[in-house]
């Protein structure tokens, strides 16, 4: 009687915590796009495949290699673009459905928590690409904020990313791994460039 009483409590408890999801903690906004930290900006994947290593231009040039080839699978940084993308869409949705609480912020728990207010509008429940994406949100979603992941940052090339551009490119630096890769596939037309001048120059020369 004893065991079936505490089943039963623990029962009414769990469904009293998932029907009670706080909505209202998402009513308020998160730091402004421009104070946030320099993370945000020049995430940590792009930190470190970014980096001068031998590893990093290793995997450019096979990258190079398989994309050739056609064997490339999507890379994972892209794969969690779309989540975004696809997370956007489910707040613009749920904004559109004009839903008392308005939701100016985001965390894992509102988009993978079932109980969520915005779970209806991401089904089927998204699956975040690697283990080392979380997502979150900086400024006002219900106005000019932005969804990113911890590890990717956010989505490149969107009108949110096209607005703070400067702060973007500010973090990065001037010269990647991926710059020089591409430096060395380019660095043969350089050189060839000017020898074929100087030889047309010669058989023009001669032609005289
Ligand atoms: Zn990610």
């Amino acid at each position: 009687m004893k065991l079936s009483g505490m089943v039963l409590l623990l029962v009414c408890l769990s469904v009293a915590s998932f029907a009670d999801f706080d909505a209202g903690a998402y009513e308020v906004a998160e730091t402004p796009v421009a104070s946030m930290s320099s993370d945000f900006f020049y995430p940590p994947f792009f930190r470190d495949t970014d980096r001068l290593t031998f590893h990093n231009i290793k995997r450019e040039i096979v990258f190079r290699l398989e994309f050739i080839s056609g064997v490339r699978p999507e890379p994972r940084y892209m794969n969690c673009y779309k989540m975004q993308k696809r997370i956007e869409r489910a707040l613009k949705r749920y904004q559109e459905a004009s839903n008392t609480a308005v939701l100016r912020r985001l965390d894992d728990e509102l988009l993978f928590n079932s109980e969520s207010p915005l779970a209806p509008y991401l089904k089927p429940m998204p699956v975040p690409p690697t283990t080392r994406c979380s997502y979150k949100s900086a400024g006002d979603l219900s106005e000019d904020g932005m969804t990113y992941c911890v590890y990717h940052g956010p989505v490149h090339n969107s009108t949110a990313h096209r607005r703070y551009a400067k702060y973007f490119s500010r973090e990065k630096p001037y010269f990647t791994a991926f710059d020089l890769v591409e430096l060395l596939i380019f660095s043969p037309v350089l050189l060839i460039l000017p020898v074929t001048w100087y030889i047309m120059r010669k058989v023009l020369e001669k032609g005289r």
